[in-house]
């Protein structure tokens, strides 16, 4: 409960006449943040729905504000999106991630895994492919180990680009996630271009679950889409043991959600512990 209060987070949203001086000083905080080690990665775990174990972890990133406590990335990465700061925090969570990872898998002697936010910035850095290549060398991470989730944000951009730079990545041996798969305009277009391993199915779909027929009807369906495309799927945000039930009745392979662990620092996870005596 303790842990729960510190990390519990504010919001750092202005009134409509202090907006843009806001910006401008939340950016020049954030350039200065991202140098000065405010920014923190927590860390939440992906469940296999088979044996209820824990196979990797999200990272999220998070800004200790001075003084305005846990700031969540709604408040700033579409601002360092915008503004091209997102490359270099970016990296640094990348790094931290990749390590941490690295860490647990030594001290578990199991793979875990690491899945990454890549943003649409990010992508099209040309030295992104180079920068994740450093970083698996660095650490020593098996390049399985790693997953890059992107959004359809990344087709929002340059196309040609995108899909060459995700195949890259893909050679190194990353794995590549459709990030809040259903949420776009154009759910199958994004699925047909884009190389991919792995399918999220956004929380807004997974939140009615056994309560509403239609939601339920469209995850089975995007299950099914991904097992015949053989990506694996994760569904995101899981709260409750109704939705978590509906999901092993559809045997839907993985699921992160409040239900099994929340975002938090890595000192907080256990991932040894999370062995299940006998195994
Ligand atoms: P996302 O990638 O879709 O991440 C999942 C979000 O859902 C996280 O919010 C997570 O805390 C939240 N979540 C997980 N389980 C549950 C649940 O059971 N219920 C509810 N209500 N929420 C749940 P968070 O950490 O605030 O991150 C929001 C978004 O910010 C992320 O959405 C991602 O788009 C972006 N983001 C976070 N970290 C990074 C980063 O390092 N780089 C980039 N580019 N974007 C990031
Ligand atoms: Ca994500
Ligand atoms: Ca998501
Ligand atoms: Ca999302």
């Amino acid at each position: 409960a303790k842990a729960l209060g510190k990390n519990r987070m504010v919001r750092y949203v202005p009134g409509m006449a202090e907006a843009a001086q806001c910006e401008a000083d939340l950016l020049q905080d954030l350039a200065a943040a991202t140098r000065s080690g405010q920014l923190e990665v927590h860390y939440q775990p992906t469940i296999d729905l088979a044996d209820g174990r824990t196979t990797g972890y999200e990272a999220l990133v998070r800004w200790r504000h001075p003084g305005r406590g846990l700031v969540p990335p709604a408040e700033f990465i579409p601002q360092a999106e915008a503004s091209g700061l997102v490359v270099e925090i970016g990296r640094w969570v990348l790094e931290r991630a990749v390590s941490q990872a690295a860490a647990w898998t030594a001290e578990t002697g199991r793979p875990i895994g690491i899945a990454v936010n890549l943003s649409p910035r990010q992508l099209s850095d040309d030295d992104v492919v180079t920068v994740v290549a450093r970083v698996l060398a660095d650490t020593g991470l098996p390049a399985g180990q790693l997953t890059l989730e992107v959004t359809e944000g990344v087709l929002l951009r340059d196309v040609d680009e995108a899909v060459g730079r995700l195949a890259a990545l893909r050679a190194l041996g990353v794995r590549i996630a459709i990030d809040d798969f259903g949420t776009g305009y154009s759910s199958m277009a994004y699925l047909r271009r884009l190389p991919a391993d792995v399918l999220k199915i956004d929380r807004s779909f997974v939140q009615d679950l056994g309560s509403d027929g239609r939601s339920t009807t469209l995850v089975a369906s995007m299950i099914e889409l991904a097992r015949s495309l053989g990506l694996e799927v994760v569904a995101e945000g899981v709260e409750t043991p109704q939705q978590h039930a509906v999901l092993g009745d559809l045997a839907c392979s993985h699921a992160q959600g409040y239900l099994f662990g929340r975002p938090l620092p890595a000192p907080a996870h256990d991932p040894v512990g999370d062995m299940p005596s006998g195994a």
